[in-house]
């Protein structure tokens, strides 16, 4: 139980759902993806409502959102070579709770915030140059 932690029903089932359903298909149409996940913050809400901060006697934090960083790149080698200005990077930070929208779309932020509210470097292994630039954007493309 180490890599499982307490999620929403809704932002489960629904919001996580698409991301992942979306990342197939990215990875089916000849795309390798590497994702990166993460908790933040304390307090989530499940489906009896109210705000939950721990599970099991306090044995179990209740994140307040999930995050997730997906470099996208079609397969190949030489992966850290290949990354350059255009690789899509996707950063979502989604709330954990019932009320939630489930176009996952909507909650993407820049990899810089997100490096902010975790205190983590993203990317660390790509030039700073091209982290500036690929951490400063808020990814557009599709989501479905
Ligand atoms: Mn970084």
């Amino acid at each position: 139980m180490t890599n499982i932690v307490p999620q929403s029903p809704n932002s489960n089932r629904d919001t996580w759902v698409a991301l992942e359903t979306y990342c197939r298909k990215l990875a089916s149409a000849g795309n390798e993806l590497y994702i990166v996940a993460g908790v933040l913050g304390q307090g989530g809400s499940g489906s009896n409502g109210g705000t939950t901060k721990t599970l099991a006697e306090g044995k179990i934090v209740v994140p307040e959102s999930l995050w997730k960083v997906i470099v996208i790149l079609p397969v190949g080698d030489n992966d850290i070579e290949r990354i350059d200005s255009g690789t899509r990077v996707i950063a979502i930070k989604i709330p954990n709770r019932q009320s939630i929208k489930s176009n996952w779309g909507e909650y993407r932020l820049s990899v810089n915030e997100l490096e902010d509210l975790t205190g983590y470097d993203f990317l660390s292994n790509v030039s700073t140059s091209l982290q500036k630039q690929l951490e400063s954007r808020v990814d557009k493309g599709e989501t479905y």
